[in-house]
């Protein structure tokens, strides 16, 4: 018998900041999860239940959402399993309580769990660290150690496919579509949403203003700070999906626009410009953040990262390379009549433009280029 391959296993140690009703809930559950698990492998030790699968959640009760149910028999089972090599019936004492791959995800410094309460499945969210997860989720083990709160996540890391140079990915980077990726033969995606991000930031900005008549620097720092986590957060996010995508249509190449000229330090420096200018200079530091992720993730896939020029790439006709300014959400060709999704056109002339030398260890940080497209 052979296993499936797996891929790399990561797993992550995330403190949880429950309130105390949810601490008391969370004890609850892990008392029940052991006492479960407990129950159910001796009942198979003893052969007071079947072995097989003809023994489901539905024969017996226990005061769990049915997702935690299931893995309390899987893990009743594999208890059981293990109790054969060694003779005696392992049984488990520290109390823990176990979901598995698809039941739980973390979001903005938030963990979300199925739990029982008043006799129903509810989600619980419960503050945790900030965390940047990669891969897909596997187990969630939660615990309570010295009196804290620890979430142990096992997540796998896809195995690397053996990657093909000629398959070319484009991401042309936008302010209204935060990131289009093209990939020959398996067409446009779109990722992010800029109006939701627009919106963000203006609220972002019209509080700093306010804070600022009202010269509460701290607050202010705060609320910068908020801002970047906020924004860092999303940049993952849509990194991450973009390198899966990638993964998933064995691109060798992702080729995304060269970002030159910035400082890192552009949020900071607010102080007398005007909302239009500190818009666009928190883009282009934004931009410069999401190209630095998508191109640490692919590399770490073994995908290759190329930067390239990215002028006019969103005028020129992707059939005939005339320059032509989509008007209207179509772009259409004056010359030869290409038509497509205005939004397109970047990214697929991005994916077939040659890449730049690599400049990487020279670079500190990257023109803004919410252009064209952005306009
Ligand atoms: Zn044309």
């Amino acid at each position: 018998m052979s296993k499936k391959p797996k891929g790399l296993q990561q797993t992550y140690q995330v403190r949880l900041y429950p309130t105390p009703e949810q601490g008391s809930l969370l004890m609850a559950h892990c008392q029940e999860y052991i006492s479960t698990v407990n129950v159910l492998s001796s009942a198979l030790d003893v052969d007071l239940i079947p072995r097989d699968d003809s023994f489901s959640t539905k024969d017996f009760t226990a005061v769990l959402p049915s997702c935690v149910k299931n893995q309390a028999l899987r893990d009743a089972r594999s208890v059981f399993k293990r109790s054969l090599d060694l003779d005696v019936l392992p049984v488990l004492k520290k109390p823990i309580c176990q979901w598995n791959n698809q039941n739980w995800h973390i979001e903005d410094g938030t963990l979300v769990v199925p739990v029982m309460l008043g006799g129903k499945t509810q989600q619980l969210h419960i503050r945790c660290a900030e965390v940047s997860l990669d891969g897909l989720p596997g187990i969630l083990r939660i615990k309570k150690k010295r009196g804290k709160w620890i979430a142990d996540i096992t997540m796998t890391l896809p195995k690397p496919t053996p990657v093909s140079t000629e398959r070319v990915m484009g991401v042309d980077l936008g302010i209204k579509v935060p990131a289009v990726a093209y990939v020959r033969g398996a067409g446009t995606r779109f990722y992010g949403n800029g109006r939701y991000q627009r919106m963000m930031r203006r609220r972002f900005y019209a509080r700093r203003k306010k804070l600022q008549q009202a010269r509460k620097t701290r607050a202010i720092r705060k609320s910068r700070g908020k801002e970047a986590r906020w924004m860092k957060n999303i940049n993952h996010q849509l990194s991450r999906q973009i390198v899966n995508h990638a993964q998933e249509q064995g691109v060798g190449t992702i080729k995304v626009e060269a970002l030159t000229g910035i400082r890192k330090n552009t949020t900071r420096t607010s102080g007398g410009a005007s909302a239009r200018k500190n818009n666009r200079m928190q883009n282009s530091w934004s931009f410069y953040q999401l190209t630095m992720f998508i191109t640490y993730k692919a590399e770490r896939l073994g995908i290759k990262v190329e930067q390239v020029d990215p002028a006019y790439s969103s005028q020129e006709c992707p059939a005939c390379s005339a320059r032509n300014k989509a008007q209207d959400r179509t772009y259409v060709c004056a010359d030869c009549g290409w038509m497509g999704h205005r939004d397109k056109v970047g990214a697929i002339n991005i994916s077939r433009r040659a890449g730049l030398p690599d400049k990487r260890a020279s670079a500190t940080g990257a023109r803004g280029s919410a252009r064209g497209r952005a306009a």
